[in-house]
């Protein structure tokens, strides 16, 4: 096939067009959708409203309850572990906070629970990969924090709220917006180096759904610096970490509070028993299990083990009957299919357009209607095809100089524009392929404002937790969430241990739950957690073939 700068000829003829009607398009948007046609959009085009996506639960506390097939046959699995390869009469760690996940909630956790006076090696943080390996580590645009006299933390609530459909728990959102400026401070102390204005005022942006500019960002790479700044501080204060040890499944004692967990050393193949007066859970989100055969953003760990882990042992789970589709993943080359192009660019002005080169969506509707939108017009014909059918429509990223002046897009999208250039494709100059990508797990397990679930010694935070988000989470809203919520969990767990002791460790949950599992009738190999996708067989080929 004949390739164009990196395009393969045959999409000139669109190219062509977009550039065509590019100075145009900058002053003729698209205005945001009401919420009557929000709705409308909504119900034709996005996953969350499509038949057969979902189903009811049959075991557990939520039996009965709506969740994606996806996460039903997880919770619909028996335990991944075998209970007789374990003693629990030989502690290998006994902690009194075990943290499970090292990206930023846990990573956070461990330092607040520190700073409340848990001496350091009383706390374990135990993780899948290398502690940092994790969603965490991949945030390109930014975190919300209402810190501007023209903004407020009543605004910001308001736009959390309204993002996610008025299904969010009022007392995590409120928490969310409250603590957000503090969380922003505390970072500055700490050395995160956000972008500021030659005044050395923060710059702050729009995202999408947000009435006001409050989005912190370092370049398109805030995650990072984030998680490199916390993580500099765990490790400076030597908190212990164990890395390549996933966690698969939670102990419990006599009194039925959950008192450590059982990890599984993947570099000896060992299994260790660690034994703890509080655990928290951080074990982020779930984009690898593919859920209606999209591609991912996420890393490779997100395969929603502590959604299991936590159902195990009797604590429920809210709003995974919805996911976050994020309207602008990669759509060619191949090789980064699926792979996120920040909310950012929109934020910069970078409007997206059909095949015709026209704009069809104001570019900064709430991520899951920027998405039906976006689906839609592939549906339509209006889209790109590429030459392996991956379908797409164009983002129009040359904008942003056009707006903001040259050297714009290479000063503030440095990841974006090297990710691109390694395939000879210049963003600067062209357009890229755009299609929603499964990107954020709305839901989890239900958290109350002081991050305890409804398991005594169970706390959880971050992407792992529900009811923050409600059906719909906003950008930059869960950067802020792992640090707020991560900062409660590390305190109130601190809290808890104090006036907490361990009795007879059990794993008997785990043979009742199986039991309940085989009663059902699912094939004996159905296994969770899964601990790493699986990307061989069947279903992995089928979902290669059969994106729309
Ligand atoms: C590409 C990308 C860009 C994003 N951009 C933004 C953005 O700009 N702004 C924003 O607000 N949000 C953004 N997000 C979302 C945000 O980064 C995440 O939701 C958030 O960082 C999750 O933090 P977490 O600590 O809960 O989970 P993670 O950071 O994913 O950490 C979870 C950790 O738990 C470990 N783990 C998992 N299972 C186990 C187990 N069984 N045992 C032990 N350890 C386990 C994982 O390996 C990982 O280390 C983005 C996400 C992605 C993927």
């Amino acid at each position: 096939m004949k390739m164009i700068e990196g395009y393969p000829e045959y999409m000139y003829e669109s190219i062509k067009l977009v550039e065509a009607k590019r100075h145009e398009n900058i002053s003729r948007q698209v205005k945001p959708m009401s919420l009557e046609e929000r709705e409308r959009i909504l119900k034709r085009f996005h996953p969350d409203y499509m038949e057969g996506t979902k189903r009811e639960v049959r075991i557990g506390i939520d039996k009965g309850k709506l969740m994606y097939n996806g996460i039903v046959d997880l919770l619909e699995s028996r335990s991944a572990l075998d209970t007789k390869e374990i003693d629990l009469t030989r502690i290998d760690f006994d902690v009194d906070i075990l943290i499970i996940g090292g990206g930023g909630a846990g990573t956070v956790a461990a330092l607040f629970a520190n700073d409340s006076g848990v001496p350091r090696d009383r706390i374990l943080i135990v993780t899948k990969l290398r502690h940092g390996d994790a969603n965490s580590m991949m945030a390109q645009g930014g975190i919300q924090a209402a810190d501007r006299p023209e903004d407020s933390p009543v605004i910001h609530y308001l736009d959390i709220y309204g993002g996610g459909h008025f299904t969010n728990k009022p007392e995590l959102v409120r928490a969310l917006a409250m603590d957000a400026p503090l969380i922003i401070k505390w970072h500055e102390e700490l050395g995160v180096m956000y972008d500021r204005d030659d005044e050395g005022e923060f710059l702050e942006l729009s995202g999408g759904g947000t009435s006001r500019n409050r989005m912190h960002s370092a370049k398109d790479y805030t995650g990072m610096e984030i998680m490199r700044t916390i993580r500099d501080e765990a490790r400076n204060r030597e908190i212990p970490v164990l890395e390549f040890c996933p966690v698969v499944e939670l102990l419990l004692d006599d009194s039925g509070a959950v008192s450590g967990a059982v990890a599984f050393n993947i570099e000896t193949g060992e299994y260790h028993v660690i034994r703890a007066k509080a655990t928290i859970l951080a074990t982020g989100g779930s984009g690898r299990l593919h859920l209606c055969d999209y591609p991912t953003t996420n890393h490779y760990g997100a395969t929603g083990d502590g959604l299991v882990m936590a159902y195990h042992v009797g604590a429920n789970l809210v709003d995974l009957d919805t996911i976050q589709i994020h309207p602008t993943g990669d759509a060619y080359p191949d090789a980064v299919i699926g792979i996120l192009t920040t909310e950012k660019v929109r934020g910069l002005g970078a409007i997206p357009v059909n095949k015709n080169g026209d704009p069809f969506v104001f570019p900064l509707e709430p991520r899951d209607v920027e998405s039906a939108a976006f689906i839609r017009e592939c549906r339509e014909g209006r889209g790109i095809v590429t030459p392996s059918g991956m379908p797409g429509v164009w983002l129009d990223t040359p904008m942003i100089d056009i707006i903001h002046g040259e050297g714009t897009i290479e000063k503030k999208l440095a990841g974006e524009v090297r990710r691109f250039r390694r395939f000879g494709i210049n963003i600067v100059k062209l357009p890229i392929l755009v299609y929603p990508t499964l990107h954020y797990q709305n839901g989890g397990v239900e958290i109350n404002a002081r991050t305890e679930t409804r398991v005594p010694g169970l706390f959880a935070a971050g992407e792992v937790s529900g009811g923050v988000h409600g059906k719909n989470r906003l950008m930059g809203n869960s950067l802020l969430d792992f640090n707020v919520f991560g900062r409660r969990a590390g305190i109130y767990a601190a809290e808890y241990v104090k006036k907490r002791t361990v009795g007879k460790l059990t794993l008997r949950h785990i043979e009742e739950y199986n039991r309940a599992v085989e009663a059902l009738g699912v094939p004996p190999e159905r296994k969770a957690p899964i601990i790493l996708p699986e990307y061989r067989g069947k279903e992995a080929m089928a979902r290669a073939l059969d994106i729309l």
